[in-house]
């Protein structure tokens, strides 16, 4: 178990979200997330979809903003952007 947001493994466990899941807390970072093992997760997708969103002009910070999650997954999206 890690911090989605950091890496870090110092976790505790911090109540319930609105919905009922674990929560937890990162030490490091001291964000709160639910854990996320339910959900169906295709970063494939997210990669392709990053990757168009550069190539349609949206900045690298905003795609990060909007993928922080999987920061570590879109490494050079640029490689993927056919040039115009
Ligand atoms: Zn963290």
């Amino acid at each position: 178990m890690r911090c989605k947001y950091c890496n870090s493994e110092r976790i505790v466990k911090k109540g319930f979200n609105s919905k009922g899941k674990q929560r937890y807390l990162c030490k490091t970072c001291s964000r709160t997330f639910v854990k996320e093992a339910e959900r169906n997760y295709y970063p494939h997708n997210y990669k392709e979809l990053a990757i168009r969103m550069f190539c349609e002009g949206m900045t690298m910070s905003a795609i990060y903003h909007k993928f922080f999650s999987l920061l570590d997954m879109i490494t050079h999206p640029l490689d993927g952007c056919y040039k115009k």
